[in-house]
């Protein structure tokens, strides 16, 4: 078997409607009608950060995060002020919205009413019986999923906290946080024995943590228990910074088992980022098709004779909206690796001594000074998207093999520098980095 298990089978959920295009979550067993499934892409979710009853505020930020590529998009529903204020923003988007409903079973079925296309429920935080039928009830009656979220920091035992802690702890004895492992897992299976006495199976699971370890075990012990679609996170996961590392680590391990249906990459910043760190996981794993450009880009060392760094964030920033083909650039800070690492690519500059000589197609077709090479590098970039567009050309296809400048010739210090042993250097580097800010 390969480094990238096959996707692990699940019974598919569907969410959204005619008109916002239904989405498919997980996949490969049959579905509530018997029909046979296949594996749905990764689905990629985030939720937004605003106030929902601020309607034009929130229809705002879904367009903005269905266009940077959400498919399906949560809201917080903490007052019936922002579950009346669904019925107009429902309306006004075209991408699934899932109302996130906690401590209030009201919420949910004032939700199902307004047209929300799923729900989500904690068993932190509602757990009676009657209240959960309730809304399986409305949700069955409507053909609604619900998703059931166990987090770690809602489901902290508070009546025979230590009689529970010592029954349960038995289960996972000596792994790490054992006794919460086996408290999720029995939170969801209790949970589920109330949707299975309603033969409700419209159902999505996730047990979120902060701790990215524990996620990848929890979420590998319920995909052995479970045949529902996986949603994974990490929750609380932090900045960007941090998060992404958390995220990533978690949910790039278990996507790579063949382990999660829809993701959601949550940060303590504009939801924005989790989306598109989001997709890049997906298209980093190739468990999604890419969109856009492939930057490659070097580290920079002591060689560097550009600044590279502003570079390839105009770069990034320029064609993150233009380009829509998968086509790889690469931007290479010189030519001792440019060549190796910008094979494939079918875009490239190789910098050095102030100038870039840019390849197309591995053929050489400018050789700039420093200034010009970002406007020349771009608009090589879109004659390039044009004539793939066209079908003149096609994406990874080389006309001739990148032939490296001469390392003392257009690109290199010259003869006489060399001699000399001097070499021109870009002068000060950035001290703060951008990287991932628009
Ligand atoms: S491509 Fe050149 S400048 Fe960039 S890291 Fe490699 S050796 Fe250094």
């Amino acid at each position: 078997m390969g480094p990238m298990h096959p996707r692990r089978p699940t019974r598919p959920i569907y969410v959204g409607d005619a008109r916002t295009g239904v989405i498919q979550i997980g996949g490969g067993l049959p579905n509530g009608r018997g029909e046979p499934t296949q594996p749905a892409p990764v689905v990629v979710q985030t939720m937004t950060a605003g106030y929902t009853h601020d309607v034009d505020r929130c229809v705002a930020e879904i367009h903005k995060l269905a266009a940077a590529g959400a498919e399906i998009v949560r809201v917080a529903v903490p007052e019936r002020k922002d579950t009346d204020a669904l019925r107009e923003i429902i309306p006004q988007v075209r991408v699934p919205i899932v109302a996130d409903v906690h401590f209030h079973f009201q919420r949910a079925l004032e939700a199902v009413e307004a047209g929300v296309h799923k729900i989500r429920l904690n068993p932190g935080n509602i757990s009676d019986r009657e209240q959960v039928n309730a809304v399986i009830d409305a949700c069955k009656e409507r053909g609604i999923p619900i998703r059931i979220g166990v987090n770690e920091g809602s489901i902290i035992e508070r009546k025979d906290k230590q009689r529970r802690k010592e029954e349960l702890g038995k289960f996972f004895e000596g792994r790490k946080n054992g006794h919460l492992l086996a408290l999720m897992i029995a939170k969801l299976e209790e949970y589920l024995d109330i949707f299975h006495a309603k033969d409700f199976h419209d159902v999505a699971i996730s047990a979120k943590s902060m701790d990215a370890s524990f996620v990848f075990d929890v979420y590998t012990e319920i995909s052995q228990r479970f045949d529902y679609p996986l949603h994974l996170g990490v929750t609380h996961a932090g900045t960007k910074e941090s998060g992404c590392i958390r995220s990533v680590a978690a949910l790039g391990a278990l996507m790579a088992h063949g382990v999660g249906d829809t993701i959601r990459i949550s940060y303590a910043s504009d939801p924005v980022y989790e989306v598109q760190d989001g997709l890049e996981l997906l298209w980093s794993l190739g468990l999604r098709e890419r969109k856009g450009v492939d930057l490659i880009a070097c580290p920079t060392c002591g060689r560097i004779q550009v600044d590279l760094f502003t570079l390839v964030q105009d770069v990034r920033k320029a064609l993150q909206d233009e380009i829509t083909v998968p086509m790889k650039v690469a931007v290479m800070g010189c030519i001792v690796n440019g060549p190796g690492e910008a094979e494939g690519a079918d875009v490239a500059v190789f910098a050095g001594d102030r100038r870039g000589i840019i390849y197309v197609q591995g053929e050489r077709v400018a050789n700039v000074p420093e200034p010009e090479i970002l406007d020349r590098l771009l608009d090589e970039c879109r004659k390039f998207q044009a004539r793939v567009l066209s079908g003149e050309v096609k994406l990874g296809e080389k006309k001739v093999e990148i032939v490296p400048p001469d390392p003392i010739g257009a690109l290199g210090s010259g003869f006489e520098k060399i001699a000399a042993g001097h070499v021109e250097h870009a002068g000060a580097r950035p001290t703060e980095l951008t990287v991932g800010r628009s």
